[in-house]
């Protein structure tokens, strides 16, 4: 069967890497990204470039993009020169960004209006799973649309779900962006203590790993990025993980939801983005605690 051909818009720390796993499964694919860095690095392995969204959606049969937050997908998608400008009838829509429920909902009745189908389709499993394509992929809309687009998106993730209609795949992703958190400030307030009152930090890990304290995240930030000190590598910037906590108060408010951790949480990320570690990788979260508690969490692992 002849591949669909794809537009992609967003090549930032997970689309890059996303996209090139699209090349490798054989897709035709034009891309679009205001930095120019990535979308040379794509070109060379055989994309061909677009110089706006509206572009990018002419004559491809799916769009997808992973864009940092709700206002850049309102405008690569309905802003003047958007997707929905150029996107042909039929053309189905995939939008992989970690957004608001609300606003997916809403770009797809803009989208339906011009005879494009849109589902939202958040990922996880950070830039090691965008690499490796072995993301978990959480899907909001037609099933029998999502069914049809499979193979697209096993060439980027591993799981995917159908999760309910649209809206539903960031619902869904806006719960695991809460656990994901609250679970790193917990794990930076533990290696602190531990390491202020004398522990070697690689004890602690090797200890916790074998224990009830052990989390996806221990495995995936305490040797890399914790221990190492490097929060700059591509990861997943403090900026975007405060949208996306800021995203779960918003909801909460309206159904009368208390999240006291949640709320405990956005306020740290929110006091690491005044001091300036907004762009660096999550994980730089313990650069406050170190600060304050005078320790830093580093060491190695063989
Ligand atoms: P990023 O900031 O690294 O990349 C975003 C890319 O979008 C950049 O290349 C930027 O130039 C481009 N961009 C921004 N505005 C644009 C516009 N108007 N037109 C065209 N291009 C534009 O972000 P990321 O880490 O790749 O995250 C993207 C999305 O995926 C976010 O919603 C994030 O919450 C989510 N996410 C990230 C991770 C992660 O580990 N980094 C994991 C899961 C989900």
């Amino acid at each position: 069967m002849v591949k669909k051909k794809i537009g992609f818009i967003g090549l930032g720390a997970m689309g890059k890497p996303m996209a090139k796993n699209l090349i490798k499964a054989g897709y035709d694919l034009t891309v679009h990204d205001l930095n120019p860095q990535p979308v040379e690095e794509v070109l060379s392995l055989g994309a061909k470039k677009a110089k706006t969204p509206a572009e990018t959606a002419k004559g491809v049969e799916v769009i997808i993009t992973i864009l940092p937050a709700d206002e850049e997908v309102k405008a690569v998608a309905l802003g003047p020169e958007g997707v929905l400008e150029g996107a042909r009838k039929g053309s189905v829509f995939f939008d992989m960004s970690s957004i608001a429920p609300h606003t997916s909902k809403y770009v797809a009745s803009e989208a339906q209006k011009r005879g494009v189908k849109f589902l939202d389709a958040p990922v996880s499993g950070g830039t090691v799973g965008a690499e490796k394509a072995t993301l978990t992929i959480m899907v909001g809309g037609d099933k029998a649309l999502l069914d049809e687009h499979m193979e697209i998106l096993q060439a980027m993730g591993k799981t995917i779900y159908h999760v309910g209609n649209v809206g539903m795949g960031e619902t869904v992703k806006m719960v695991n962006q809460m656990l994901l958190g609250i679970n790193l400030v917990g794990i930076a307030e533990a290696f602190v203590m531990g390491t202020k009152l004398g522990v070697a930090p690689e004890v602690l890990y090797r200890v916790i790993r074998a224990s009830s304290g052990n989390s996806f995240l221990i495995d995936h930030r305490v040797p890399d990025y914790i221990f190492s000190g490097n929060f700059t590598q591509p990861g997943f910037a403090i900026d975007l993980l405060r949208k996306d906590l800021g995203l779960a108060l918003e909801s909460a408010r309206g159904i009368k939801v208390p999240l006291f951790m949640t709320g405990q949480a956005y306020q740290y990320y929110t006091r690491a983005t005044a001091e300036g570690l907004g762009r660096k990788d999550m994980s730089a979260i313990i650069e406050l605690l170190e600060k304050t508690a005078g320790v830093e969490v580093r060491g190695k692992v063989e």
